[in-house]
């Protein structure tokens, strides 16, 4: 794997700025693999990680960049919970790590670049060289993946009794015996202006 500075360019480029978020996204990125003993996510080892992140922001981008997994290769899982955390499972031997961006960072930060005044400048260039303890928390977890979030070929596709859209990977409801979709069955996220 490459090394930090590397990495962090990548993810940089990728995300489209360097941020505090780019530095601690790849820093927990990098921890996971080695906790995990994978050596190349993006090689030899792309199909050995899948993991959950439970917040959709720049640190998210960076986990993305260094490990390879993404939402388009079903490797990556968005939980809505606003937590700067995610859990990294190895598919092979179920081992699972939950690591979570420390709040207290923000401050411990302070004892480090003292000649940087800018407070996000300071933060970013800190979070560069503290200890992982003191940016992480680590948690060993145990999780299990439903089948139907899996990577791989879809393992059913069913059509909607109500809007005709096509349901793949098991995200089709039954309602009173008929086969719907999540907007058919609980209501929709848009409201239809006029179909072309
Ligand atoms: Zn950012
Ligand atoms: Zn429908």
């Amino acid at each position: 794997m490459e090394d930090f500075e590397t990495l962090l360019d990548i993810s940089t480029s990728i995300h489209g700025h360097i941020c505090a978020g780019q530095v601690i996204g790849v820093r927990m990125a990098m921890l996971a693999l080695s906790l995990l003993d994978i050596e190349e996510p993006k090689g030899r080892d792309r199909k050995k990680l899948y993991v959950f992140v439970e917040i959709d922001r720049c640190a998210t981008d960076a986990i993305q960049s260094v490990t390879g997994c993404s939402l388009g290769k079903r490797s990556m899982k968005f939980l809505d919970h606003g937590v700067m955390a995610a859990t990294f499972v190895h598919l092979e031997s179920q081992k699972a790590v939950r690591i979570t961006a420390l709040e207290e960072a923000r401050e411990t930060s302070k004892k480090y670049c003292t000649d940087v005044d800018d407070k996000y400048a300071r933060q970013l260039k800190a979070y560069k060289i503290m200890p992982d303890n003191e940016l992480f928390k680590i948690e060993w977890v145990t999780t299990s993946i439903p089948a139907a979030d899996m990577p791989g070929r879809p393992s059913r596709r069913v059509q909607c009794c109500d809007c005709g859209d096509w349901v793949q990977d098991c995200r089709d409801i039954e309602v009173s015996g008929r086969i719907l979709c999540k907007k058919c069955a609980h209501g929709s996220y848009y409201q239809l202006e006029r179909k072309e």
